[in-house]
This record gives structure tokens, sequence and C-alpha cells, in this order.
């Protein structure tokens, strides 16, 4: 078995390569690499230059205004664009409700919403998870009652990643009581500027602005915002959470984790010596790079499969479990290279605080305990073995 890249996509590699030097710009580059909690104008800057390219949504077809890659595509440019220190793509939109659009969304809906999303003009926010329904997502009880040609949405919505930056939000409401609770969801998208939508803060334990609490309250919702059926959400919810998990493996970015913990441990001294002589150390090292390893080609397998298939499925849990595990060991890897200078948050360090490490490691404590979330959202990786235990192993 041949796994090496052909001169196509060497060549692929290259433009990807080239693009990124002449178009990604050196102050959002430099924002990335600090490690600082981005603001919206970053984001929105990135993605309207991937926009204007045609390669903001990675996975969708030409015919939706998408690049058509191949999986081997995709994953090249992830790749680099981890090593150029991009922003990552705010999935909401390009990686999750394009893909619903276009396989739920009626001709209205996808000649407005996907162009939308694909010039990276308007960012989507995902009302999924409620205080009570997070693992048991069908549990869900904000409610959305059928008013004349309105919904009229009353609940809350909470854990909303970058809420307060959305221009809408895609949610889901219960639209009947009736039969097992899975049977009563459907799929409502909504501007988030509608009268009676709050969206609050939550702040996290690195200090970061990071999710929002989002309140809704006799929110009057146009009945042509339905996606799909009422009472069918379901099914489009869990179509959604597949593309949502194949996303959160983020091989790129242990990938660049990677080669910034070999650079630390290259730096950081232990008894004199090189932290990465260190036995011990090299070995943590070794194996999170062999599973790392194993993980691109997981990857790939996977994509292949998808492709085939026209949607990945569940086996997209195991990317999840495997790509969160790598990702934490990595940054658990760097503040344990830094030691007593990963310690002091950003907002703690003052001029006579000398606990300084090599340049770009100030939040990296910050980081570590961000990244903690990463085994949580997307559905626990609890929960994704049970996935795996019901749906592959028939269990
Ligand atoms: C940083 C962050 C960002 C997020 N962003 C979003 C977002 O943008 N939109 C959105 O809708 N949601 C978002 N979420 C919510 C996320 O999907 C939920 O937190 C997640 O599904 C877990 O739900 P929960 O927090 O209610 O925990 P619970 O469901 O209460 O689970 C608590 C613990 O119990 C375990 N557990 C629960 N049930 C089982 C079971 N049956 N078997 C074994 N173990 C179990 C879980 O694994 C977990 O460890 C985000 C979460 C975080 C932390």
């Amino acid at each position: 078995m041949d796994l090496s890249f052909s001169p196509e996509e060497i060549a692929f590699q290259q433009e990807v390569r080239d693009f990124l030097a002449s178009h990604l710009p050196e102050h959002i580059s430099d924002a990335v690499r600090s490690g600082v909690e981005l603001p919206r104008e970053i984001y929105q800057e990135w993605h309207e230059i991937l926009g204007r390219k045609g390669w903001l949504c990675t996975s969708w077809p030409k015919e939706y205004g998408g690049p058509g890659w191949t999986p081997v595509e995709r994953y090249l440019f992830d790749v680099e664009c981890s090593r150029a220190h991009t922003p990552r793509i705010v999935a909401f939109g390009p990686h999750m409700l394009g893909p619903v659009i276009q396989e739920f969304g009626n001709d209205r809906q996808k000649a407005e919403i996907l162009p939308s999303i694909a010039s990276g003009e308007v960012w989507w926010a995902q009302g999924y998870s409620e205080p009570g329904a997070g693992s048991d997502l069908a549990s869900l009880k904000t409610r959305a009652v059928r008013d004349g040609d309105h919904y009229v949405v009353n609940g809350q919505k909470t854990w909303t990643t970058l809420g307060q930056h959305a221009d809408k939000i895609f949610c889901l409401v219960r639209t009947s009581t009736e039969g097992k609770p899975q049977q009563g969801i459907s799929f409502l998208l909504m501007d988030i500027d509608t009268p009676g939508i709050e969206v609050r803060p939550i702040r996290l334990i690195e200090g970061g602005h990071e999710v929002n609490e989002v309140f809704f309250d006799n929110v009057r919702v146009p009945v042509e915002n339905l996606v799909g059926e009422e009472n069918k959400g379901w099914t489009i919810a869990k179509f959604l959470l597949t593309h949502e998990r194949t996303n959160i493996a983020g091989v790129g970015t242990s990938m660049q984790a990677l080669v910034e913990v070999k650079d630390l441990a290259r730096q950081m001294k232990r008894n004199g010596r090189p932290l990465i002589e260190d036995p011990l150390f090299a070995a943590r090292i070794a194996r999170v790079e062999v599973d790392l390893e194993a993980m691109k080609i997981t990857n790939l397998r996977m994509l292949f499969q998808a492709q085939k298939q026209g949607h990945p499925g569940p086996e997209t849990s195991i990317l999840k479990i495997k790509g969160t595990q790598v990702n934490q060991e990595l940054r658990d890897l760097a503040r344990r290279a830094l030691g007593p200078v990963a310690a002091p948050f950003p907002g703690q360090m003052t001029e006579t605080n000398l606990l300084f490490g090599p340049a770009d490691t100030e939040h990296n404590a910050a980081i570590y305990f961000n990244n903690r979330k990463t085994s949580i959202f997307g559905g626990s990786n609890e929960i994704q073995r049970n996935i795996l235990t019901k749906t592959m192993l028939g269990l």
C-alpha cells in the first residue's frame, strides 16, 4: 500500500502554501501564535479572505460554492493552515449548518443561506445544549409553539460558543411533547437580534469569554425558518453532529502542537540538560507522536469513507475521542515542559513577575485549561464510547 502523496497532491500542497504565504496577514498569524482569545474582526477578516478564494467551506461540493476538494486535499489544507498559524475556521456555518442545508434545506434556504456562509459574511452559532440537556440532548425543553405563520419560542440554551459574535443561531426546539422525546424536536433558524433573544457571557476557568447562555422570551420566528419537517429535527441533529465530530479531531492543530512541544523541550532544561534528553519526557513525546501518526491515517480513511457514502458515519466518534486525547496530552506536555513558568495566567503577570518562559508561551496555562473542553463538547468522550459500542460493536 503506497501511503505517499501523488505528484498532483504535492502540487496542491504547494499551491496552498503559496496562497497562505501571500494572503495570510501577519497581524492575524501573530495573534494566533500568541495564543490570545481572538476578536470577531480577526476571524471575520480571515473567513472573508478564504471566502473570496472559495476555500472557506472546504467540504462543500462546487455546486454550492465549495472547492470540491478530495479528502486528501482537505487534509492537506488543514495541515498547512495549522502550520501557518491561521485562525481555525469557525465551524458552525461552514462545517455544520452548510451540510445540513444542502441535505435537508429547501431551494429558497439553499439560495439564501449557502452563499452567505461560503463568502464568510454571516456567522452562525449552535443552539443545541440546555441546562439539563447536554449528553441527554433529546430531553431539551426550549419550546416553539405555532402561532399563525410564526413559532413563538421560549426557553434557554447554554454553552453557545462565540454566540456573542454570531449574526444567527440554529436551534433544536421542542414542537411536540407527544411520543418519544426524539419525535417532538424541530430544527429552527433565527436571527440572533430578534426581539426576545438575550446572549449572556459565561466566564471560563482561564478567564476567557468563549461561551454564552442564550435566553428566548416570546421570540417570534417565521415558520419558513424551519429546516426539514416539523418534529423531524432529531434526524437533522444527528446528521450535523457527525460533521461536528469529524472536525473536532484537529489533526493539523495537533501536528503543530507537537512541533511546539518538541521546541519547548529543547529550550527548557532539567538538571542542566535539555528536557528532550530526559528519557521519561522523551518517551511521553514518542507515545503521543505514534498516536498522532495513527490518527492521520484514521482521519484520511474516514474522510474517504465519508466521501464514498456521501456523509460521515458513527465511526467519526473514534476520531473525536482519539483526536481530543492527543490534543490534551500535547497541551499537558507543553505545560509540564514549561514547569513553573506555565503557571501564571496572563492577567496575573506583572512587570515584577520574572517567571516568563520562552517567546509566545505566556498564554500556555490558559491554553491548557481551555483545552480541557475538547473531551466534553461535541458530545463528551464517554458518550462517544456509548455510540461506538451501540452502532459499531452492536452491544
Ligand atoms: C467549551 C464548550 C463549548 C460548547 N459549545 C457548544 C455550542 O456551541 N453549542 C451547544 O449546543 N453546545 C455546546 N457545548 C455543550 C456540550 O455539547 C455539552 O457540554 C456536552 O454535550 C455535555 O453535556 P453537559 O455539559 O450537559 O454534561 P452532562 O450531560 O451533564 O454530563 C456530565 C458528565 O456525565 C457523563 N455522562 C452523561 N451521560 C452519560 C452516559 N449515558 N454514559 C456515560 N457517561 C455519561 C458525561 O460524559 C460527563 O462527563 C459546549 C460545551 C463546552 C464545554
